[in-house]
This record gives C-alpha cells, structure tokens and sequence, in this order.
C-alpha cells in the first residue's frame, strides 16, 4: 500500500447479513483526487459468499426470524404506536400521505430490533437493514442511552426524506425505524442505561392494554425541517428525564419483584413514549407536504426471474448513486420516486437472485419518466448484492478529503 492509499472497512446492509465487510482501497490521484482503486479482499469475501438454493436456505430463514429474542426489547411497541396514531385527527397530514399503511406502522415500529435479518410483512419479506443502513448511517447503532440519541436525528431526515419521494409502504417503514429508536428511548432502563435482568423486567411488567392517552392532542415540533429537528431532539430530552425518574423508582420494586407497585409506574412512562410519538408522527406528516428538494418524478418496474423459495418474496432494491436516494419495489415490482431534483441520474437495481444493472435516467421537471428494467438471472444467493456489484460507498471516496464519515469497523 502507497502513502496515499488509505483502506476503508465498511459494513453494506446486504453483507452484513452474514457479517460481511466491505473492503477497499481509497486511492490518492494526483492533483489530490481520491477513488477506488482496488479492494484487495473483496475476492476473499466473494469466495466466503454463502450460495445456496431457495428450498436450503428458507428453513434457515426461518429459524433466523425465530432466533430474535423478544426478551430484550420494550415489549409495547405497537400499544404505544396505536396510542399515538389514536389521537391523531382522520385528516392528518400523515393520514392523508400513508393512507391505510398506517396502520402497519404498529409493526413496521419494530424494525431496528430484525438488524441484519429479513423482516416479514404479509406476504413481502424484505431486508431490515434496507430500512435501517444508509449513507447517513453505514453501521447498527445501540438502543439504549446515550448511543440512541445519535439515530433522533438521521431517522428523522431519513424518513421525512421517504414520506416526500416514496410511495407509502416505504415510507411508513422509514418511519418504523424512527419509531423503533424513540419508542426505545421511553422505556425506564432504556433511558437510564441499565442492562441484564432489571432491564428485561423493568420494560416488560406492563399492562399493554392500559395504552391509551386520549383526548391528547398531538403537537407540530417546528415548521422547518432544522427547527423541528431541534424541537424533537429537546421532547426527546425531557422524554429521558422522564422515564429515567421512573427507572429510579423502579429499583426496588423490580429487585423485590412486587410487580403490582412496578406496572404502574412502567405505564406512565409508556404513555408518555405513545404522547410524544404522536408528536413525531404528526410533525412528519405536516413537514412532508413542503420543501421538496425537486418537481421531477420516476415510476417504474423492475422485471426479474428470482430464484425459487422464498427469493420470490424479496423486493429489488433502487439506488440513485452519488445520492441519498434509493426505494424498495412492491411485489410486483413496481416502484417510484417523486419530487427529486431534475438531473441525470445513474440508477442501480438489484434483487436477490439477479444480477444488478445499471442504467442511466434523465429526470426533466413536472415530468413522470417512466422506466422499465429487466434484471438477468443470476445463481440463488441469500445475499443480496452478494457479488458486490453495487458499491454504493463509491460516492464517499472522491474529493480532497474522503470517507470521513466513516469510522473503521472491527
Ligand atoms: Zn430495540
């Protein structure tokens, strides 16, 4: 290696998988220009690549999504979610833009906790970390205080970032991930950074039921992206103060396990959780009907062959390289992008069980391209991007001072 050739380890979603890294070379040019050029254990990698067909692997599958234990997490996520969108009026802004995937909302809430696993959803299955791993955020960050407070932020660009170019199934799982990070912030040993056996307990002796918070009346917390962030970064604030309180005490009636004097005190802070996630929803809703950052619109379909099994289930994923966009096709691999800048883009889809394409898109102002791409087939690999066509971190390593975003893994 030169001095001038610095390697970047990078975790990429579908790798990560099976705990695959990304592994490349940031090259320095003359005149001071950094780019790829080469990755010397990309074939390593590649050669370690788990191919199986769709009949092995879906057993697998299965017993991967049983493996999630739900022992470790606030266990009233979607009480707490259907509080929040209760008390939302019928023609709110998010209503109005989610439509009846509201409601799955009360599931998609669970979305950071399928980290590195597929995440089922009627009869989809699709990558978790589609939903959770992005160029603002390239590695799984913690749920628990302090580390939770660096996803307020992402997410919620992220998912407004959905809610105004998206159709309304990925936005609402944007949301999801959102949710899952705030929700978690509210539980009393979240909040208060206690782990083990207290902590199980204390987020779980809670009657789920009793998860109501009518006639509350949701509130805008700005009317700017950057003043809204700033006013939900302070609810989130007083939301910790609040639930570490409870977690104080909690202690010892946890310790002496009188549940009935622990229920009481979890629910306030639930309530308090499903209060502020009205706020959250209602915020993202009201900001998304503004400042888009273009008038120009794609819908397509993405035409592939997957494997057999359960591969059929897995949408194709679309990325807009050297962009923050990307999206999720349905089923039937439709999908579309709206109010993005006019320009040319260079796209890529891919999908388990093909191989990616790359292609370019000239997006013209109040206007709808259409595009159709059909992807060939390829080997059945449970790894989606397994070949490691799509280097999406390409984007990172160019200019004068590359991947500084991005720390090392290990
Ligand atoms: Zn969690």
């Amino acid at each position: 290696m030169s001095d001038h050739a610095l390697p970047i380890w990078m975790r990429i979603g579908s790798h990560e998988d099976f705990n695959f890294y990304f592994v490349g070379l940031c090259r320095k040019r003359q005149a001071g220009s950094w780019r790829w050029t080469e990755k010397p254990i990309l074939r390593y990698a590649q050669a370690m690549s788990v191919r199986l067909p769709g009949e092995v692997w879906l057993p697998i599958l299965a017993a991967l999504l049983i493996s999630i234990g739900s022992s470790r997490a606030w266990g009233p996520h979607p009480e707490i979610t259907k509080a929040a969108l209760g008390v939302l009026t019928t023609n709110d802004a998010l209503f109005r833009q989610l439509g009846p995937i509201a409601v799955k909302l009360t599931n998609y809430a669970w979305m950071a906790d399928y980290r590195k696993l597929p995440f089922e959803d009627g009869a989809e299955l699709f990558y978790a970390d589609d939903y959770l791993l992005f160029p603002e955020v390239t590695t799984h960050l913690d749920h628990i205080l302090p580390e939770v407070k660096q996803t307020y932020r992402p997410y919620f660009k992220r998912a407004l970032q959905a809610l105004r170019t998206e159709n309304p199934v990925n936005a609402a799982r944007w949301i999801g991930s959102l949710l899952h990070f705030a929700e978690d912030t509210g539980s009393p040993p979240h909040a208060a950074q206690l782990r083990g056996d207290v902590h199980t307990k204390m987020e779980n002796w809670v009657d789920a039921e009793r998860i109501a918070i009518a006639p509350y009346s949701a509130a805008l917390f700005g009317r700017t992206d950057e003043d809204a962030l700033n006013g939900f970064n302070k609810r989130m604030d007083e939301l910790i103060e609040f639930s570490k309180s409870r977690a104080r005490r909690l202690q010892v009636p946890v310790a002496i396990g009188d549940r009935t004097t622990a229920k009481p005190i979890v629910l306030e802070s639930a309530l308090e959780t499903s209060r502020v996630t009205a706020d959250l929803l209602h915020t993202l809703g009201w900001l998304a009907q503004t400042n888009f950052s273009g008038n120009a619109s794609l819908r397509g379909r993405i035409l592939s062959q997957p494997g057999p099994g359960a591969l059929e289930r897995f949408p194709a994923k679309i990325v807009l390289h050297r962009t923050a966009f990307s999206t999720l096709t349905d089923t039937e691999g439709r999908f579309e992008f709206r109010n993005l800048p006019p320009a040319t883009y260079s796209l890529s889809a891919f999908r388990p069980g093909s191989s990616l394409i790359t292609t370019s898109v000239v997006l013209v102002a109040n206007q709808t391209v259409a595009l159709n791409v059909a992807l060939p087939r390829s080997e059945p690999n449970l790894i989606r991007n397994g070949d490691f066509k799509l280097e999406w971190a390409t984007m990172q390593c160019r200019g004068t001072r590359p991947f500084q975003k991005f720390k090392p893994e290990h």
